[in-house]
Parts: C-alpha cells; sequence; structure tokens
C-alpha cells in the first residue's frame, strides 16, 4: 500500500496518524493508497521551510536555475510512463490520455527553461541627461499552488515549474483524491538537485486551503478546480494581501454551423465531450447546432458513440474510463434523469449494466433538445455527458455562449473564415478554437477563462505565469558628472 506523506524542506515529514484517508482506484472501487492530511503543524512547517528557502533561492544565478529544471524536464521525460501509471491508477482515465496529460506538462517545464529571456526586462538609455530606466521583474516569495483531481501532473506543472524558475518557492497542495502522481513528481524535484524548501508538497482538504490562504508568510496563490472554491481562493486569498489567481469550472460551448463538415464535427464532439469521462475543463459539453445540422450531427454523433470501448484505463482497448468517484458518478446519473424529466430527448442513455460494476463507470450520454433553462445546461456535469441545444442563426448561437455565466473555452465548426473571424471576436470565452473542439493553448501562450472560469486577472503559465509569478521594479539612475552640482526643488522633468 502507497503511504502518501508530506514533503517539506527535502524531506518526509511524520504524519498525524490519525489523518489517514483511503485512495482508491475508480476502476475497481479498491483502495490503492493511503493519503496523512496535514494538520495545521505541517502547513506551517511547509511554508517555514519555503520561506526559509527563498532568501537563497531569489539569489540563485539563472545558468543554476536554468540547470536543474532542464534536469527535473528530463527527470519527467524518463519517467513519463510511470507517471501515466499512477495517473491511471487513481483517476482512471485511459493510459494513453494520461501519458498526453505527462506531454502536455513536459511543455510547461520546457517554456519555464527558457525563462531567462522572458526575464530580461527593458533599459531605456538617456531618457534625461545622464538618466537611465529599466525595468527589473523580481520573484513575488512563497507560491501555493492547489490542483484538481483531473490533471494531477498537467496543472500543478502549470504553476511549479514557472514559479520556480522566477526565484520564488513554492507549496503544492494537490488533491486529495488522486495524490500519487504529484508526490512522485515532487521525488523528482527533488532528485533533480533543487535545493531543499524550494519545493514542498503538503496533502490536505479545505481545512489546509484555508490555512494557506490566510497565512500571513504567504505571497501568491495560484488555484484551479471547480468554481464555488475557486471563487472562495479568490476571496480570501486577497482579502489576506495575497496575490491570487483562481480558474474555476466551465461548460463549454462548441457551435456546429450547416457548412460545416458533419464528419469532422462529430469526430471532434465525440472526443472534445466523452475523452477522460468528460472530467476535462476544456471537455465539450454542450454543441449548439445551427439550422438544418442537427439532424444529421446528432445522428453522427450517436452512431460514433455507441461503439465507445468503456473499461479500465489501463486495458489497451478501453476508450474511456470510470468517474473519480462512486458520489460522482452518483451525481452524473442524477443529472441525467434530471435532464430527461425537463424534457430533453435522451438520444443515448448512460444509465447501463456498467452501473452494476464495482468500478464507478456510466455510460455515455447523448441529450438532444436542450433548452438552456434546463439545469443540465445551466450545471457543470463534468461527466460523459453532451447536450445538444438547436438554434436556428449564428447570432443565437453566440448569444447563449455570452449569457453563459462561465466562459472557458468555446469552439466553432464551419468552412467558411469570415464567419469563424467573426466567432473569434464575438465569442464570450477566453480561449476558442476554429474547427478545434479543444483549445488549449500550448506551453508559450497563457491559459485561462474569462467570467466565472478565472477569477482575478492572470492568466495561468506562460507569459501570464511570468507576469504572475513575478513583481516589477523600475530603476530611474542618473549618473551625473561627478564635477557639476545641482540643486532642483522642481518635480523632475526629462529634458
Ligand atoms: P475542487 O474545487 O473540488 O477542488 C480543487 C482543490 O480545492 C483541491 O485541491 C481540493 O482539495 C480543494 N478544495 C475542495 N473544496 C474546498 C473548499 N471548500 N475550500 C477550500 N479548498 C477546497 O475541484 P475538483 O473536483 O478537484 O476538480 C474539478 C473542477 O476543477 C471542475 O469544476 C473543473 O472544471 C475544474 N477545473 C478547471 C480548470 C481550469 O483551467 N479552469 C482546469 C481543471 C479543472
Amino acid at each position: 500500500m502507497r503511504r502518501i506523506q508530506h514533503r517539506i524542506n527535502g524531506e518526509i515529514v511524520n504524519p498525524s496518524p490519525d489523518a489517514a484517508n483511503e485512495v482508491l482506484n475508480p476502476a475497481t472501487g479498491e483502495q490503492v493508497a493511503e493519503i496523512f492530511l496535514a494538520t495545521e503543524r505541517e502547513t506551517h512547517l511547509a511554508v517555514a521551510s519555503a520561506k526559509a528557502a527563498f532568501a537563497d533561492w531569489r539569489n540563485s544565478s539563472v545558468a543554476q536555475r536554468t540547470k536543474l529544471l532542464y534536469k527535473f524536464r528530463n527527470l519527467v521525460m524518463e519517467n513519463e510512463m510511470r507517471l501515466a501509471e499512477l495517473i491511471t491508477e487513481e483517476h482512471g482515465k485511459v493510459l494513453e490520455d494520461a501519458r498526453g496529460e505527462v506531454a502536455r506538462g513536459i511543455e510547461n517545464i520546457e517554456y519555464a527553461c527558457g525563462f531567462a529571456e522572458a526575464l530580461k526586462g527593458a533599459y531605456s538609455e538617456q531618457v534625461s541627461t545622464g538618466v537611465d530606466v529599466y525595468t527589473l521583474r523580481q520573484p513575488v516569495g512563497v507560491c501555493v499552488g492547489i490542483t484538481p483531481f483531473n490533471f494531477p501532473v498537467m496543472v500543478p506543472l502549470w504553476m511549479l515549474p514557472n514559479a520556480i524558475a522566477c526565484g520564488n518557492t513554492f507549496i503544492l497542495k494537490p488533491s486529495d483524491k488522486n495524490p500519487s502522481a504529484p508526490s512522485f513528481l515532487i521525488e523528482l524535484i527533488q532528485e533533480a538537485g533543487f535545493p531543499d524548501g524550494v519545493v514542498n508538497l503538503v496533502n490536505g482538504q479545505e481545512e489546509t486551503v484555508n490555512q494557506l490562504l490566510c497565512h500571513p508568510d504567504v505571497d501568491a496563490i495560484s488555484f484551479v478546480g471547480s468554481t464555488p472554491v475557486a471563487r472562495h481562493v479568490y476571496e480570501t486569498g486577497t482579502a489576506h494581501g495575497k496575490r491570487v489567481q483562481a480558474l474555476g469550472g466551465a461548460k463549454n460551448h462548441m457551435v456546429v454551423l450547416p457548412d460545416a463538415d458533419i464528419n469532422l464535427a462529430a469526430d471532434a464532439a465525440v472526443s472534445a465531450a466523452y475523452g477522460s469521462a468528460g472530467e476535462r475543463c476544456m471537455a465539450i459539453s454542450v454543441v449548439v447546432a445551427v439550422g438544418e445540422v442537427a439532424d444529421p450531427l446528432v445522428e453522427a454523433i450517436s452512431e460514433r458513440i455507441t461503439k465507445l470501448s468503456i473499461g479500465p484505463g489501463t486495458d489497451p482497448d478501453s476508450q474511456m474510463g470510470p468517474l473519480i468517484s462512486r458520489e460522482h458518478r452518483d451525481r452524473v446519473v442524477h443529472y441525467i434523469e434530471q435532464g430527461q424529466k425537463e424534457g430533453a430527448r435522451v438520444v443515448i442513455d448512460g444509465r447501463s449494466d456498467l452501473l452494476d460494476l464495482p468500478g464507478f463507470f456510466v455510460g455515455v450520454t447523448l441529450l438532444d433538445h436542450v433548452s438552456t433553462s434546463m439545469e443540465v445546461y445551466k450545471d457543470e456535469i463534468f461527466g460523459p455527458v453532451l447536450c445538444v441545444v438547436r438554434v436556428e442563426t449564428f447570432d443565437e448561437a453566440t448569444e447563449i455562449i455570452a449569457a453563459n455565466p462561465y466562459g472557458n473555452g468555446a469552439a466553432i465548426f464551419t468552412r467558411d473564415g469570415s464567419t469563424a473571424r467573426q466567432f473569434q471576436r464575438d465569442a464570450q470565452a477566453g480561449m476558442i478554437g476554429i474547427n478545434v473542439p479543444i483549445p488549449v493553448p500550448v506551453g508559450y501562450h497563457s491559459f485561462g477563462g474569462w467570467k466565472d472560469s478565472l477569477f482575478g486577472d492572470t492568466a495561468m503559465y506562460g507569459p501570464e505565469g511570468i507576469h504572475f509569478y513575478t513583481r516589477q521594479k523600475v530603476v530611474t539612475s542618473r549618473w551625473p558628472d561627478p564635477t557639476s552640482s545641482q540643486i532642483d526643488l522642481g518635480f523632475p522633468r526629462n529634458d
């Protein structure tokens, strides 16, 4: 049985024995690990360790930090399969998908390896006689990352590499539902040779998060998770004087126009709605079918999903695994029932004999004729349930997206460049896909939604990540002629 413990100042910290929880394999319902949850003592130790390490780490050279980041990147590459196996075992997603997650995480380490370029600053020479002005970006201090269950490796890597590259120290508080992969990631950080205390791991739940949000020695919080918790983290963290970026939930729309390639759109809808059992913040959960495309599109999607193979993520034939927990599976089933009660047409029903298995499986569901007043439309279901909303015009489609409180991603499928361009301008979401259903930006752009999908003003990773993890300092410097004396009581003017 794996024991998931805290890693503070380079050491495994003895856990409080009465604070252990079970970690289950969602494909079997069996326990695979036990996780020890932090008490206030461990949380304080982690912050103290990160604070103490900051003094030296902020002064480490660019060359030293770059070398360590490269080493870390190579170790993650070498251990890619082990990380993916741990993800599959505790999350349930199929192994290939887990490997994809690790690959997207590595992209963020690679971006951080080039941080020297991003931190070069700016220099203006001779703004006045003998005066130069330059901008530096310096680290913020102790940064905390609080991450969700659905990407246990990739989301920590959205934060950690950029934070430490910029000279900050870091505390990771991953989801307690599948902690083995992030815990192994922190082992790899230690193996890479980062000084003790630069990266720390505390495991916990709501209580630990709240202790970190209020701790006077924490300077910045990066959060990814559901919208109610993101809002709480943002409000509490900022009220305690910290900078906070808090990414929340989503309800992503995919608009399909009558001129779209139906096969391309149907393939895209199926992969984006049912991949990882719909437990992705960029999953497509609503197809907005415009005009006469609706009937053939619904038919093409149903044809494809009846052939999907559902089973344990370790089985190479499985295309979709289980949900994270029994409670979450039951919640998804409740939404299917609710959608049917409210008048949606259940084209494909996920309530099947899969529900009798010991693992937390549910089948795929396709709901047609969904209206925007239904619960299945309004709530984030976070499961393999795709809703189809039928509209008559492109304008109606963009209005629906604008009225939705979430604004993570939105996609359009069309052959018409001008309409696609209009969509890109008008869609009220932070990440737009044009004939691409899951437009997750590469590591050198930044990831973030609008509206209730992001609290704060800074997206995750890429240039915005560097911005978040640094503070600007502007230096105005004068090296006057030592022989001339100048006393001037006026406000400085640049002549
Ligand atoms: P969650 O909000 O339940 O948990 C996220 C983190 O917050 C975990 O570390 C958890 O321990 C902690 N937490 C949970 N409840 C808390 C509380 N009441 N107070 C303080 N901390 C608390 O999210 P989840 O179920 O782990 O992940 C799924 C959610 O994350 C979905 O809503 C999904 O859309 C969202 N998500 C968003 C993005 C994005 O980029 N916008 C990416 C991935 C996941």
